[in-house]
């Protein structure tokens, strides 16, 4: 089938690029799958910030409306780590931002706390090591021998998380440096970021300070965030999330896509995952979605809203997306575009609002190398019950006991509900988390009730762990503790998440119905792939791909027997039920190894028979109708059925 993706924007123009018509083609199975995460992107920044190339691929791919993340925390830290193992939080060696190292994993000391988005590569690696799950990488490098699998993103976060211990290529941004003597002092103003990850290739990180993947890292250079609140909790420092004004030195999500297109260039890759980070930041500093003001062209401020940052974002995709057609790569791509969470406003905000003061609404707590003992007045009951180990709180609070003992849960649960904006609390109990009340303070309206009664418990028991929080208090839709914009909880306004898939054989404009969370992202790739023996996920696989149908029909001997072979990106669509109907006949059958089905009516008359294969697995079904005829002298002397559908 000729593809379209006829739109790509950018941001200083419109190119318009008819894909090469290459006339009716067979399906096939992709050969690369590109995940791109826009990181806190919700689904309406596609209208409200105009994400033309997303709107393109949802166009022209298949998008799931009923989508949503389907675990905590809602972070960064975990999210990229079970896209690319399809399991939940809980099973893949941390749970959330901050981590209580039970087993001494990372020889800090049994019980040592630990805040997880702080951790070096070596630490994701141990505990994903630990854990043990195959990745995307793996399968990648198994089904395509000589394949490389690579992350790019400029968090740390995103990018040791995805890629865990064995990817082939990690490229991310290096903590802030402070340099005298280098010749583009002047322009990195001293401080810079340059690249850091793992084999990251010398056309990266061999350029030098005066090369193009080092950004400026100035505190300084806020674009005003530092001055403004509630950007002043949680503010720029120079162009590690936005591109910047220095040509030669773009960084945010331009940063990252440059990065990512050297390596499709370069490299021999089957798998790459590339996270888009700059939206996030916006997210937090103005609230994301309630952040559409427009600002002077080039100016500083408008460098630092969402609406610029988003668009940005959306215009590295479709440069993304070009560069996989210059390279004659696009037709055989999986395009997976999603996000690691979305976000809400802080309408409630329940942090101190003043500058610098994020890390400090964030955390309460002592770890192996941070203290943050400085904490926002609202969670002072917890403190002052004295069994307050560790403490966390942005769209929901967690707290990590010193006396874990369930009764001091309970108590502490209990004092938790008596917290502004917290609407259900909750007390670990081994692999799950157990409901103390949602009679709190503050009760839920009719429509955070419905989607916590539907979703609530499902979302929270995701992170149930030994190293886990011991108590959690669930906040109200649009209730932050942390800084302007939040996530991390369970509301809808944060789980609600884009899924798009687009590669050359989905049926453009496709909307299933089903739910697609963020552990079904690995099994539906691996599906999509060909990749048949892999381990068990959490997720299951979701319907991307219409079936096709042959079918014949055979009379013998008074009976008319139809067969039908099923097919999916052209191979056997076997174990799939087929639906036979008509001629006063209903049947169902299942296909065999080689997608084959076959049913013997004894029809009384010409007509029609529809056979229909329903949404199961990565098909989104198909049906066709079969025109039977009615044949005459057979050897029973009745009228049998003949059809050449
Ligand atoms: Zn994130």
């Amino acid at each position: 089938m000729a593809r379209r993706l006829a739109r790509i924007a950018c941001l200083v123009a419109i190119l318009v690029l008819p894909l090469a018509g290459t006339g009716p083609a067979a399906a096939a199975p992709p050969k690369r799958v590109l995940i791109v995460v826009m990181d806190q992107m919700r689904p309406d920044f596609v209208e409200t910030f105009d994400m033309d190339n997303v709107r393109m691929l949802m166009e022209d791919g298949v998008s799931y409306p009923n989508a949503y993340l389907g675990h905590m925390a809602a972070e960064t830290v975990i999210s990229h780590n079970v896209m690319t193992t399809g399991v939940y939080p809980k099973r893949m060696g941390w749970s959330d931002e901050v981590h209580r190292d039970v087993e001494n994993a990372l020889g800090a000391g049994p019980g040592a706390f630990h805040v997880t988005s702080s951790f070096a590569a070596s630490e994701f690696f141990a505990l994903q090591s630990r854990a043990g799950r195959p990745n995307l990488g793996d399968y990648v490098r198994s089904k395509f021998p000589g394949r490389k699998f690579a992350v790019v993103g400029m968090k740390t976060t995103a990018a040791y998380g995805a890629g865990g211990p064995r990817a082939d290529m990690i490229v991310t941004m290096s903590s802030r440096r402070t340099t005298t003597t280098a010749p583009c002092f002047g322009t990195l103003g001293g401080r810079f970021r340059g690249p850091a990850g793992v084999n990251v290739p010398a056309y990266i990180a061999g350029t030098g300070e005066c090369g193009r993947f080092y950004v400026n890292s100035d505190t300084a250079n806020t674009y005003t965030t530092g001055i403004t609140q509630p950007a002043w909790m949680y503010p720029l420092d120079g162009n590690r999330f936005v591109p910047g004004f220095d040509a030669a030195h773009l960084g945010g999500d331009t940063w990252v896509a440059d990065a990512a297109m050297e390596i499709m260039q370069r490299e021999p890759w089957g798998g790459m995952l590339v996270s888009f980070g700059g939206m996030d930041k916006g997210g937090h500093m103005w609230g994301g979605i309630t952040d559409t003001g427009t600002y002077a062209p080039s100016s500083p401020e408008e460098m630092a809203h969402e609406r610029f940052i988003v668009r940005n974002a959306d215009n590295q995709l479709g440069r993304l997306i070009q560069k996989l057609r210059d390279l004659g790569q696009l037709d055989e791509t999986l395009i997976v575009i999603t996000a690691d969470h979305a976000g809400q406003p802080s309408l409630n905000h329940h942090g101190v609002n003043a500058a610098g003061r994020g890390d400090f609404n964030w955390y309460y707590g002592r770890d192996a190398d941070e203290t943050y003992l400085m904490p926002q007045p609202q969670i002072q009951p917890l403190i002052a019950t004295g069994n307050v180990a560790f403490n966390y709180q942005d769209t929901a609070v967690r707290t990590w006991l010193t006396d874990r003992s369930l009764a001091k849960k309970q108590e502490m649960a209990t004092v938790m509900g008596t917290l502004p904006n917290v609407t259900a609390t909750y007390y670990l109990d081994g692999n799950r988390y157990v409901l103390h009340s949602s009679s709190t303070a503050t009760p839920m309206t009719a429509s955070e009730r419905a989607w916590w009664r539907a979703h609530g418990q499902e979302i929270v028991d995701t992170m149930a762990a030994p190293w886990a929080a011991d108590v959690v208090g669930l906040l109200s839709d649009n209730t932050s503790y942390g800084v302007g914009g939040d996530h991390g909880g369970h509301q809808e306004p944060v789980q609600r998440i884009p899924k798009v898939l687009w590669s050359a054989d989905v049926p453009a404009g496709a909307r299933p119905a089903a739910a697609f969370r963020s552990i079904d992202i690995l099994p539906t790739v691996l599906a999509a792939l060909g990749i048949e023996d892999r381990a068990a996920t959490d997720g299951i696989v979701r319907p991307v791909y219409p079936c096709t149908t042959r079918a014949s029909a055979r009379l013998r001997g008074g009976v008319s027997r139809v067969t039908v072979q099923a097919r999916l990106l052209g191979r056997p669509l076997a174990g799939a039920l087929v639906r036979i109907q008509g001629l006063g006949t209903g049947r169902t059958v299942r296909t065999d190894a080689a997608g084959i089905a076959s049913v013997s009516l004894r029809p009384r008359r010409s007509g029609l028979v529809r056979i229909t294969l329903p949404q199961r697995g990565l098909s989104l079904g198909c049906s066709r109708s079969v025109r039977l005829r009615a044949a005459a002298g057979t050897a029973g002397g009745g009228a049998g059925l003949t059809g050449k559908p």
